[in-house]
């Protein structure tokens, strides 16, 4: 469908760039899904990370003077028999309930690769999918559609001309395109968590709280995004040449609200956030802030049972009021017992998220997003009464919210770079952060904690380096603990170099 007037552009035909990115992106997404899935065909564990396990396994085992000799005969043991899955040591374990990490790796690895073989096969029916409703919507024109319906409905119901009602307009048109959004996804995200999810025994999902998380999450973008949006044109409308300044204006001032706003008002919509009870493992952490001055106001714990059995921790705040967020799957792992966190593993595991704030990871992520804006919207500039970008659409007007829209097809290419980049940069800080961990003495807890998310999670711990560097946030366990051995054994060489 085109707008009435429509004549074709006279240069570029960004719809037939859009197109092209389109393809090529998920073609070049395909090809690293496959590259791994040859990983997650493997039957055997690398090699490298049994080491490191058994010696995590060797060193809890020498910590713990008591269990030490048995536990560390079951630990050489297991290091012989490499294939053999030894039921021997499962009765061992639960004499001292302090199960071999080794054993319960080997016995999860298989699984561990079912589920993410699962996920990455998940992965080829959504991109195909996507790929399909992208072309489908740009080549019928159904955003052209979508602007004349949201036209209309500005005039009948509210009487409105649509030449003088941009905003009303735009803000019908967003409120119609993130329902579509929704309508369009809920297959695959139903297929997700009620088959994938749930088949590996991670969903907690009931039927009633998915769609009431739709619900929520639907009211929540737009009462979010509409006025945010409406900002947007008024300045854009406002703003002249320059316009491209004043929106990231807007835009650092609304990231600055949102970081108090998000976690105090609509993480609580979804989520009940209790204070952590007294006892051992709250008063650790208290420790554990007050020797690095943290400003730490509250310590919560939350129910992420609700949906899914995965598990996290994390910290948010302004300034002098900060606060920390444990998962309740973190602490209690009533399937797994042996799989929940010590105490002291999870505090070491705060020691990483502690990390974060003493090195100012968090503030270099925000300036570092920031400056991603500015560049975005200075280049928006470049196309915003560029009529042949409007033309290749269908459209004839040019409307801001289109204008934005459209502007996104061109910049795909761009943002994937850009989401490699983070990562990258991303995970130089989670290796900063397990350092500092170390130097606090706490690599032993961190090391043990960091092994049994991964295994309750059933994280994948094989991956192709580069489907890796394009889509992990996160070192693999394997790097993570060997970096740390490397940190310590710095630090050593520097205790020896002061003494
Ligand atoms: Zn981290």
């Amino acid at each position: 469908m085109r707008q009435q007037g429509w004549t074709p552009p006279s240069g570029v035909n960004y719809l037939a760039l859009g197109l092209g990115f389109v393809v090529v992106e998920q073609a070049f997404e395909m090809a690293l899904a496959l590259r791994q899935r040859a990983y997650l065909r493997r039957d055997k564990l690398p090699g490298r990370l049994e080491d490191q396990v058994r010696a995590i396994d060797d060193d809890a085992a020498a910590a713990a003077p008591a269990a030490a000799p048995a536990a560390q005969e079951m630990a050489r043991d297991e290091g012989d028999q490499d294939k053999e899955k030894s039921s021997s040591s499962s009765s061992s374990n639960n004499n001292n309930n302090k199960a071999s990490l080794l054993e319960q790796l080997r016995s999860k690895f298989h699984k561990s690769q079912t589920y993410n073989l699962d996920k990455n096969t998940l992965s080829f029916v959504n991109m195909g999918y996507g790929m399909a409703v992208s072309a489908a919507m740009l080549l019928s024109g159904f955003n052209v559609w979508l602007w004349t319906q949201s036209e209309a409905v500005a005039q009948s119901a509210f009487g409105l001309e649509p030449a003088s009602s941009e905003l009303v307009v735009g803000s019908l048109f967003l409120l119609a395109q993130s329902v579509v959004g929704a309508v369009i996804s809920m297959p695959l995200t139903i297929y997700s968590t009620f088959w994938v999810e749930a088949e590996h025994g991670f969903n907690r999902t009931t039927p009633s709280l998915f769609v009431a998380d739709t619900l929520k999450s639907l009211a929540v973008e737009n009462v979010i995004v509409l006025p945010l949006m409406a900002g947007i044109v008024k300045l854009v409308r406002w703003g002249g040449e320059r316009f491209w300044l004043y929106v990231w204006g807007l835009l650092v001032g609304f990231s600055m609200v949102m970081i108090t706003v998000y976690p105090n008002f609509i993480m609580p919509l979804f989520n009940e956030y209790k204070p952590l009870p007294d006892g051992e493992l709250k008063s650790e952490i208290e420790k554990l802030a007050a020797r690095l001055e943290f400003p730490l106001t509250k310590l919560y714990e939350v129910d992420g049972s609700k949906r899914s059995s995965h598990s996290n921790a994390y910290l948010y705040g302004f300034l002098r009021d900060k606060r920390i967020v444990l998962y309740d799957t973190l602490i209690k792992n009533e399937e797994e017992p042996a799989l929940a966190c010590t105490t002291e593993e999870v505090v070491s595991i705060l020691a990483h998220e502690l990390g974060h704030w003493s090195m100012s990871h968090t503030v270099k992520g925000f300036l570092l997003q920031n400056v991603v804006y500015l560049v975005a919207f200075r280049l928006f500039g470049l196309f915003l009464h560029d009529p042949d970008m409007y033309k290749s659409f269908g459209f004839v007007d040019q409307p801001v919210v289109i204008g934005l829209n459209l502007f996104s097809y061109i910049m795909a290419p761009l943002g994937t770079v850009l989401s490699i980049a983070v990562n990258a940069v991303t995970r130089k800080f989670e290796y900063e952060a397990d350092a500092f961990a170390v130097n606090l003495g706490k690599a032993d807890g961190l090391k043990s904690g960091l092994a049994k998310i991964s295994i309750a999670n059933l994280a994948s711990f094989d991956h192709d380096p580069l489907y890796h560097a394009v889509h992990h946030s996160h070192p693999s366990l394997l790097d993570r603990l060997r970096a740390m051995d490397c940190a310590v054994e710095e630090m050593t060489h520097d205790v020896k170099k002061v003494k």
